[in-house]
């Protein structure tokens, strides 16, 4: 009796195949019987004819028990369970026993001349089964990919298995039908009746046969096919729900299940759709590199940052568009992350774009699985106009604004870095300060935008007239620090040097102005002067004072000597401010007397400083520090000031006459805070004098014009200070509104031993005269000097004759006196 129920299997299929089989069998036995009785030579053909239809029935059970696990083992992919596991297991094991069973009967056969390979089957089968277990396995890890890849590697098995199941039911249908027509010629006529039944019988089992594989083989096929078509992907594909019932609802499970697998697979298509956008449309780079360095992915954002294809991209070598000074540090990078170990969260390179310049870039790595092997996945962003902008920042950081020189933070940069070398190689290093002279006077006088121009164009022309390496910083409005290194010796620094000054004789054209700005330079070397950036920097500034001391438009080297009148000069500064603030300024005044009749008509007002060290100073010992340091202005008027305030207290007719210095003189709002001050101090215009030196009346004559009409016309009056000694030329001395002349003191004091003396003074006694000018001398010491005047008509004099500068006390008491002596 035939076993055709294998586990797994459902009854109703197995039932009816039985019933239909044994009536079969059980009439065939007969016949069999029969046909043996009557002839034994035709056994063998209905025993072949048996046994060919239960190797075929083996097999179709064998074909079904296997079609069953797959569809099992798809459900078991999507819904895991101990049971189906269980039945999936027992499903396959009773597969291996039909195929066992049908090469059992193969071999009873004993012709194995349709089936020689039934041992490949039973190994397809195995190694199919253990394929499947691996996939079930990845299942239960939750790793579904891996199971999905597992079963369609066991596709060639399986598909090997149906082909086998295929065929053996083919030939073996073949075969019964072959039996049946030798049992129908080797019967004799005497068993015709019984022959005939023999033969309907064979025919009937020959029809079974066909049936069977009509009803339950075919839909069976095609159940087959389906399922593979649905293992090779294609998740459309459906089963007919035909045959059997067990076979329909095989078919029905099938297509439920790829129906299922398609809604996943769509789901994941649309998900990896989304990822796909995602990675598409981010601003980052996103690349995967292979482990040879070729680019195997990479997002369309590299056509716009970069100008490159993606086609051109994938494939090609990753480093081959990093920096050449990037490289190294890139595989080195890659080589880390390749290795498993951490590298630095954010790595830079220079990567090149399709024009040839380079994007900054940031790259974050990690290692990640790509297909079948590892990979290097970059997330990279575009940092250039970042970069760009922190290298503005660091620009502006180290260079200034006007002039694009290094400033002072680069400067001390610089400098350390020469000063290291120095000390390295054993040379010196040199460094100039560099100061241009009466700067702040273009500013005022010109404006701000000139004084910018100005000092563009002297940023150019020291770079211009230093070496290539040397290095120009600009650390204050006009002040200026040169580095120059391997200065080999201090000689070579002053050639320089003089270079520069000699260079800054030229003028510098600003606007349609051609502007006269010389230069001041202090040097000071290493090992020479200071072995430190500090000192050396601070020693040159100390040689630049005393350039500008030594009447600027000059340099000086630093020394000793030098540094000790410097530390005195930097000292009395801060003494001065002290002064300026805390009424250490006073004032003395010089009395001025007419020179026929000896009468005091007024007084010249004189800056003295109250020391507290040192006493009373004359101005000879802060004026020149006054000017350099600007403190002039403020002195100046507060010399203004208190003269205006005193005077005011005098006889009417008594003037007071003050000093302005070029500085103060030059101020654009000169003119409004002078008459702002004598407003204040109520002292009538008319007894106010103005000295200006010559030099500073003919800086600019058009202004000194217009200044001078404006004073005159408030009722102040203007004269020439120091007059003699300059070169004033007739002609802007005519043009002139001034009041009177001043014969330098000089000539009255060299009166005596020097002709010319006498014959200067006298002649600028009759120019002035001549003018319509009043002519004053001063430093008159002598009663000689005096006799000198008289004869030469001078208007007026001043000097010790009659008296030294004194306080305003004394200087009323003078008056006073000159009044009784005059009046006697
Ligand atoms: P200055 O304007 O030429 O002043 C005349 C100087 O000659 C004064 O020196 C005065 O003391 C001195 N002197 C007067 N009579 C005689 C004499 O018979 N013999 C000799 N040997 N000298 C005489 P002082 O006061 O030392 O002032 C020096 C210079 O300082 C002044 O020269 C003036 O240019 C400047 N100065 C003084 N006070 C001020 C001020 O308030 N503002 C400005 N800008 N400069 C001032
Ligand atoms: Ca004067
Ligand atoms: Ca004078």
């Amino acid at each position: 009796m035939r076993r055709i129920r294998g586990p797994g299997l459902p009854d109703s299929v197995g039932g009816r195949i039985t019933a239909i089989l044994a009536l079969l069998l059980a009439v065939l036995v007969v016949i069999v019987a029969a046909a043996a009785w009557q002839s034994r030579q035709q056994a063998g053909h209905v025993n072949d004819s048996r046994q060919a239809f239960e190797v075929d029935s083996a097999t179709e059970q064998s074909a079904l028990s296997w079609l069953y696990s797959d569809v099992l083992a798809g459900r078991y992919i999507l819904n895991p369970s101990p049971e189906l596991a269980a039945t999936i297991h027992s499903t396959e094991q009773s597969t291996l026993d039909h195929i066992d069973r049908a090469r059992q009967l193969e071999l009873a056969d004993g012709k194995m001349d349709v089936v020689t390979d039934f041992d490949e089957i039973r190994a397809a089968a195995e190694r199919a089964i253990v394929t499947r277990q691996a996939a079930m396995d990845a299942t239960d890890r939750g790793d579904l990919t891996s199971a999905g890849q597992i079963l369609i590697q066991g596709v060639t098995d399986s598909q090997y298995l149906s082909d086998a199941f295929l065929r053996i039911t083919a030939s073996e249908t073949a075969e019964v039908q072959a039996a049946s027509d030798a049992s129908r010629t080797t019967a004799g006529i005497t068993m015709a009746i019984l022959m005939g039944a023999a033969i309907a019988v064979a025919f009937g089992g020959v029809f079974a046969s066909l049936a069977l594989s009509r009803s339950v083989v075919r839909p069976l096929l095609h159940l087959g096919e389906t399922a593979r078509a649905v293992g090779r992907g294609r998740f459309t594909a459906r089963a007919d729900v035909r045959g059997p019932r067990e076979v329909r609802e095989l078919a029905t499970i099938l297509n439920t299940t790829s129906a299922s697998i398609y809604e996943r697979d769509a789901a994941l298509s649309e998900s990896s759709e989304r990822w796909r956008a995602l990675v598409e449309n981010s601003h980052d780079v996103i690349m995967v590199i292979n482990p040879d360095m070729t680019v195997a992915f990479v997002n369309r954002v590299v056509e716009p940052m970069f100008g490159y294809k993606v086609e051109n991209f994938v494939g090609s070598d990753a480093l081959a568009i990093v920096h050449p000074e990037d490289v190294q540090k890139a595989a080195a990078m890659f080589t880390t992350v390749t290795a498993g170990l951490s590298t630095p969260s954010v790595n830079e390179a220079r990567i090149r774009r399709a024009d040839g310049t380079y994007a900054h870039m940031e790259a974050i790595p990690s290692l990640i699985r790509w297909g079948d092997h590892e990979a290097i996945l970059l997330n990279a962003r575009d940092m250039s106009e970042q970069r760009q902008a922190q290298e503005t920042i660091a620009y502006m950081a180290f260079h200034d604004s006007l002039t694009g020189l290094p400033n002072r933070l680069l400067l001390q940069d610089r400098l350390e870095t020469a000063l290291a070398q120095a000390r390295r190689l054993g040379v010196g290093v040199c460094v100039v300060s560099v100061d241009l002279d009466r700067f702040k006077n273009v500013n005022d006088l010109l404006g701000h935008n000139a004084g910018d121009e100005l000092l563009k164009q002297a940023a150019g022309r020291l770079v211009g007239l230093v070496r290539e390496g040397d290095t120009v910083a600009r650390i204050g409005g006009d002040e200026f620090v040169l580095v120059l290194p391997e200065c080999d010796s201090l000689d070579s620094a002053r050639d320089m040097t003089r270079r520069l000054v000699d260079g800054f004789r030229r003028p510098f054209r600003v606007g349609d102005r051609d502007l006269h700005v010389t230069l001041s330079a202090g040097i000071a070397r290493y090992p020479d002067h200071a072995s430190d950036a500090e000192t050396l920097v601070s020693n040159a500034d100390i040689a630049l004072y005393m350039a500008k001391d030594a009447g600027r438009d000059a340099y000086r080297a630093f020394s000793e000597d030098i540094a000790k009148r410097t530390s005195e000069w930097l000292t009395l500064e801060g003494d001065l401010r002290r002064a300026l603030v805390e009424g250490g300024i006073e004032v003395y005044y010089q009395p001025q007397s007419r020179v026929d009749t000896g009468e005091i008509v007024g007084a010249e007002a004189l800056a003295r400083w109250r020391h507290p060290r040192r006493g009373i100073l004359p101005p000879s010992e802060f004026i020149p520090l006054a000017e350099e340091t600007g403190l002039i202005n403020l002195l100046g008027e507060l010399v203004l000031r208190k003269a205006c305030i005193e005077a005011k207290a005098w006889p009417d007719r008594l003037n007071v006459a003050a000093n302005v210095s070029l500085r103060q003189f030059e101020r654009p709002d000169f003119l409004e805070r002078v008459l702002a001050i004598v407003k204040d101090t109520g002292l009538p215009h008319r007894r106010l004098e103005l000295e200006i030196t010559e030099s500073t009346a003919l800086r600019d004559v058009e202004r000194t014009k217009d200044i001078a009409t404006r004073l005159i016309a408030s009722g102040i009056r203007l004269s020439i200070d120091d007059f003699g000694i300059g070169n004033t030329s007739l002609r802007h001395l005519q043009e002139l509104p001034v009041h009177r002349l001043k014969i330098d003191q000089s000539f009255m004091l060299t009166l005596d031993e020097n002709p010319a003396s006498a014959a200067i003074a006298s002649s600028v006694i009759q120019l002035g005269h001549k003018l319509h000018l009043k002519v004053i001398a001063e430093g008159v010491e002598t009663e000689e000097q005096l006799s000198f005047l008289r004869e030469h008509r001078c208007d007026e004099f001043q000097g010790y004759l009659c008296s030294k500068p004194v306080p305003a006390g004394e200087f009323r008491a003078l008056v006073e006196a000159n009044v009784d002596r005059i009046v006697a």
